[in-house]
């Protein structure tokens, strides 16, 4: 665990230090949860988001992209069911005076009896060796099934507790487990209360006449209300989708590790309108290519695991996650949900417009029922960025850090480096500058010994360095430096561009899917 919260907070502040990702108003000690990206991080954001577009939008002739407002007609969220529905439960601890989710604080308490099967299997592994069948241990032993039956008994309470909305019971739950505050031990609580995600607003400058307004706590409603102006302008047939990236806003009750759960976060969501009766293959079908997208990155396909989920949201009939390995473990990353026709036909009932499409080929008109693919962007870039940074022991006995992040979204293509900051050899380097811009991110480094500057830009994630060295001057060659091998090869300058895009261009990635 130590090790894991190390890691963690080496991506934290290697993240600040290469400028990727700031505290957001630092300066007046921050403000909790919202984050900004800085230079490197912004370029790193964009290319996922592109990776993105390009794969959902550009490569489908029957997806579009859409950017609604963030603020929509308040009657959007009672429709949706987000203001009845979008809420977590939280209790206060009266002494620490710190608030906490209960379904976590109570997941929490399982994963301590899950970290105590394991250290079951560790002991019995240890003391079994090489006889030892995990499987066989996980099935029988008697202390781990104990663990285990508790957990799962303690899991199914809270849900159904839940689910009949009795918070009494949840805190009951809490008091009967002994648990604690985790930060000062009391078990001084207060009652379960629901709380709504929501951040509100107002509309107007006159207090009698503004209007309350949410800011939306997910982008897929815009695209539900849009639905019939996009098929009809669009003339699409069904099945067609509408994606949309942007900005997404929810009070989360609580928020730490970074920037995986934000009050202020991006979303790139994709709803695929598709004929009632075919969803559950369209799910499916949709399952497997997300899931593809993830694995083109070449990020280890251990790393990822689909979790279905039991407990369904009340507008889903099917729903799973891609988890991804954080530091911290297993998380969901993107969701891939069956929405049936829920939220169309509840924006019917509240604006009384139909929101109905004719099917020429069966000759009916229906509400589409909907397949739903919603990743964080954010997410993403925690994913990206926390598997990509490195620790690497060289042969000289010295370690490096490298981010050796996907090339296709690594901030800077390439870094042009003159070897000496004379003899013209800078004038070279920046003519590179000057032609390679044109087709990808470069930068031009000329500060201190070449070998720092490759450490500089390894750390930074440039998976290219070029060197102009004196014999540029009579071959027009240059040294050119894999960021992940550190091999060197000598090239013609001529060379470059094409060498560079075969590396960083997404249709050689995205042909990966
Ligand atoms: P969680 O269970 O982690 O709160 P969720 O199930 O509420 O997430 P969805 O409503 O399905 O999430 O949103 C879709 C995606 O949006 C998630 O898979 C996640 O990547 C991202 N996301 C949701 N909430 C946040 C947040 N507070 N910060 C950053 N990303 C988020």
């Amino acid at each position: 665990m130590a090790n894991q919260e190390d890691k963690f907070k080496k991506v934290v502040s290697h993240a600040k230090e290469y400028g990727y990702v700031f505290q957001s108003s630092e300066i007046y000690d921050g403000l909790s949860a919202v984050y900004d990206y800085a230079q490197n991080g912004v370029e790193l954001k964009k290319n996922i988001r592109d990776y993105w577009w390009k794969a959902m939008v550009q490569m489908h002739d029957n997806i579009v992209g859409l950017d609604a407002a963030i603020f929509m007609h308040p009657t959007t969220w009672k429709a949706s069911g987000h203001v009845d529905a979008f809420s977590d439960p939280l209790i206060d601890n009266k002494d620490s005076k710190k608030r906490y989710r209960a379904d976590v604080l109570i997941e929490d308490y399982v994963g301590k009896l899950d970290a105590k099967i394991e250290k079951e299997v560790k002991k019995a592994a240890k003391r079994f060796g090489d006889s030892f069948d995990k499987a066989q241990f996980l099935e029988t032993n008697p202390r781990v099934l104990g663990y285990k039956e508790k957990g799962d008994a303690i899991l199914q309470r809270m849900g159904q507790s839940l689910e009949k909305e009795d918070l009494a019971d949840v805190k009951a739950l809490i008091e009967e487990l002994g648990i604690g505050c985790p930060l000062s031990g009391s078990k001084n609580w207060t009652d379960v209360k629901q709380f709504n995600l929501m951040f509100g607003t107002k509309l107007g400058a006159s207090a009698d006449t503004a209007m309350d307004l949410y800011l939306r706590p997910e982008t897929a409603q815009g695209i539900f209300v849009n639905f019939l102006n996009v098929q009809k302008s669009g003339r699409m047939k069904i099945p067609f989708g509408i994606a949309q990236t942007g900005k997404a806003f929810r009070n989360e009750i609580v928020a730490r590790q970074f920037i995986f759960r934000m009050r202020e976060f991006e979303q790139m969501e994709m709803q695929f309108f598709v004929r009632p009766g075919t969803q559950k293959e369209w799910y499916e079908q949709w399952k497997e290519t997300r899931l593809k997208w993830h694995l083109s990155l070449g990020m280890g396909e251990d790393n990822y695991r689909f979790h279905d989920h039991d407990k369904l949201a009340h507008y889903a009939d099917a729903a799973a996650d891609i988890e991804f390995k954080f530091p911290f473990g297993f998380k969901e990353l993107e969701g891939i949900h069956s929405r049936t026709d829920f939220d169309l036909k509840a924006h019917e009932e509240h604006s009384g417009k139909k929101l109905q499409y004719f099917d020429p080929e069966i000759n009916e008109r229906y509400i589409p029922y909907v397949v739903e693919t919603s990743i964080g962007l954010d997410r993403m870039f925690l994913a990206v960025f926390s598997n990509s940074l490195q620790e690497e022991e060289l042969e000289n006995g010295t370690t490096r850090t490298v981010l050796k992040l996907p090339a296709v979204l690594a901030p800077t293509k390439a870094a042009i480096l003159p070897l000496v900051k004379k003899d013209g050899l800078p004038e070279v380097a920046k003519k590179i500058v000057e032609d390679l811009k044109w087709d990808f991110n470069v930068a031009y480094d000329e500060k201190d010994a070449v070998g720092r500057r490759y450490r500089r830009q390894d750390a930074a994630g440039t998976p290219y360095c070029i060197t102009v060295d004196h014999d540029t001057l009579n071959d027009d060659s240059v040294t050119i430096r894999h960021r992940d091998t550190m091999e060197q090869q000598r090239v013609k300058i001529s060379e470059l561009k094409a060498l560079i895009k075969e590396e960083v261009d997404v249709k050689n990635w995205l042909m990966k899917m």
